[in-house]
């Protein structure tokens, strides 16, 4: 029996849903690559399940995309025989967006179109798109694997409330209807969606097929010929040299759900006792959720061809988690599940070769294209910090692609690198110095840098979250400790002159009483009480032992309660 029924979109959906048919109208072609995108990775799903179980292709594993057009009805309809969709996932991949980070995301709109299509493409829209030129959309659906009758129709005019209702379904996978909205019939030309399918889609592994066009009365026929609009080959697999840029950028958009181009991308063909080939790009933005661990979507495996899975975590660190693209093995098995990857030698040597192509592909952009290294920078900064503490081997190579704020320059944009920085070290300098604190404004305006200030000692300002974790990870670099100017004894070593050091020795003779009194007011709350001669305009201040936290560090520790 048909169940029908009808259910509201969440309130964010319904926000979203509005400002991204505005936002996007100016570029509306975009709903057939997302819809394209949908269809080919619901079919890259079907194929990995049905490794495991291979009823589940019911006798048809030919997978396929077809787009079809009607000029009376005024529809276009995009269809897959892939995984299909029971009636739960409808209801939660259609009808919310259960994304981390939607409410922010909102928030940080500003009602300016152009800011805000971008915001929009980076939160990424995918299904929705469609809005942009229907005024109601139908799916219908049916999971491989299950029986006709439970089928499901999804249909919405996008506005606040979708149906939901049980059908007969004999063919499996998913059927899009999208109605046009008035005014948008310059998509029902077979000539203008072949252009579309071919600038965005081209790369599709499946074959996307229309039917051919019909000239002339006499030859209509019921049904006419399909015939395919893209390569359909993987772009990987093709040398380097054929492949444009655009071609470069629209397969990101798709492996990666972006709605930008990339900022950069290696592609790389190993042979010999290991064969793989990987194409790995570096996002332009960082998505809303890189700081959250639960969703990543990294890199995809491949097996000779065949879509194995999404986010393979084992193929790239942690550090490395805004990295997108798809890795194409030649010798793993073609059944391989997430706990043969935990510990294999061929993922592991894969994954190596991986992490040093992108660094590589980091280090020629920080010195051949500096401007967009900035770019970079700033998006995926913090994250790359994360690396000395968790890539033991490459460490060295990490610690050079990373940039600081720094006395140097006072500004808070991070631009010092460890080499620049050496390059200014002081005569007699041995050390590589920093301060962290919880702001910017907390770490510059420190009094412990005072002495540093007169002297013309740099260094650096660190004051995000990850710093802590990053200081205590990387404690040397080019055979230079790197220390805390607010930890322990300050000794400048050679920087001091010998005037100084009588100098220091004579006022801590004087103060020997002040300091035994200090220390008796203080009592516990204090392991010592000492002279100090970083200070030049403020009376105290407080420093932690060498082998101790960090003030900042407790108090995030104390913020996150620990
Ligand atoms: P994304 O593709 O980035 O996940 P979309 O908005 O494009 O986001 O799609 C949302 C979800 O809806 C997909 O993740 C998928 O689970 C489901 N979906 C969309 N189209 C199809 C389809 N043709 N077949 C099966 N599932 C689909
Ligand atoms: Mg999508």
């Amino acid at each position: 029996e048909a169940h029908k029924e009808t259910l509201g979109f969440e309130t964010e959906t319904r926000q979203l849903l509005h400002l991204m048919i505005h936002s996007l109208y100016s570029n509306k072609e975009i709903f057939l690559r997302e819809l394209v995108s949908n269809a080919s990775d619901a079919c890259d799903k079907l194929r990995f399940e049905a490794l495991g179980d291979d009823a589940l292709y019911e006798g048809d594993n030919d997978l396929k995309i077809r787009v079809v057009y009607d000029k009376d009805a005024r529809t276009i309809t995009v269809s897959d025989n892939g995984i299909g969709m029971n009636r739960e996932e409808v209801i939660e991949n259609l009808g919310t967006i259960a994304k981390s980070g939607t409410r922010s995301f909102l928030e940080s709109l500003t009602g300016d179109n152009a800011k805000d299509a971008q915001l929009i493409g980076q939160f990424g829209v995918g299904f929705y798109s469609s809005f942009i030129v229907a005024d109601r959309v139908t799916v219908t659906t049916r999971r491989a694997g299950l029986t006709e009758e439970h089928g499901v129709r999804w249909e919405s005019d996008g506005q606040g409330e979708y149906t939901l209702e049980t059908i007969d379904k004999p063919d499996r996978g998913s059927s899009v209807t999208l109605h046009l909205t008035e005014g948008e019939d310059e998509f029902l030309d077979g000539w203008r969606l072949r252009n579309i399918i071919r600038k965005y889609s081209d790369h599709i592994t499946l074959p996307i097929l229309m039917p051919k066009e019909q000239h002339g009365e006499e030859e209509e026929k019921a049904e006419p010929e399909e015939e395919m609009v893209n390569q359909a080959s993987a772009l990987w697999a093709r040398p380097k040299s054929e492949i444009k840029d655009e071609e470069y950028n629209e397969f990101y958009k798709h492996v990666a759900h972006d709605f930008e181009d990339p900022l950069a991308w290696i592609h790389n063909k190993v042979e010999g006792r290991l064969e793989y080939t990987s194409l790995l790009y570096i996002p332009g933005r960082a998505p809303f959720d890189l700081w959250d661990r639960e969703r990543r979507r990294g890199v995809k495996l491949y097996v000779k061809r065949v879509f194995i899975m999404d986010d393979a975590e084992q193929l790239m660190p942690s550090y490395l988690r805004f990295v997108r693209g798809v890795i194409d093995s030649n010798d793993l098995p073609l059944n391989v599940s997430r706990e043969i990857l935990q510990h294999n030698k061929v993922i592991d040597s894969m994954r190596g070769g991986s992490v040093k192509k992108v660094l590589g592909l980091l280090e020629s952009m920080a010195r051949n294209e500096p401007e967009k290294y900035t770019t970079f920078w700033a998006q995926f900064g913090a994250v790359m910090k994360e690396g000395p503490g968790e890539d033991f081997a490459n460490r060295e190579q990490i610690a050079k692609l990373l940039r600081f704020a720094s006395t140097n320059k006072d500004t808070e944009e991070q631009s010092v690198s460890l080499d620049e920085y050496i390059e200014r070290m002081k005569e007699g300098q041995e050390a590589i110095y920093y301060i962290t604190a919880d702001s910017f404004a907390a770490a510059k305006h420190s009094p412990h840098l005072e002495i540093f200030r007169k002297k013309g000692i740099e260094v650096l300002l660190l004051h995000e979250r990850v710093d802590e974790w990053f200081t205590s990870s990387l404690t040397e670099y080019d055979g230079k400790p790197l220390k805390s100017v607010t930890k322990g004894e300050l000794d400048l070593g050679e920087l001091e002159d010998e005037e100084e050091k009588k100098e220091k020795e004579k006022v801590a003779k004087d103060f020997e009483d002040v300091l035994k009194r200090v220390k008796d007011t203080l009592g516990d709350k204090v392991n010592e009480v000492r002279v100090t001669h970083r200070l030049t305009d403020s009376p105290a201040c407080v420093v932690t032992g060498e082998d101790e936290m960090s003030a900042n560090l407790e108090r995030i520790l104390k913020s996150v309660g620990q």
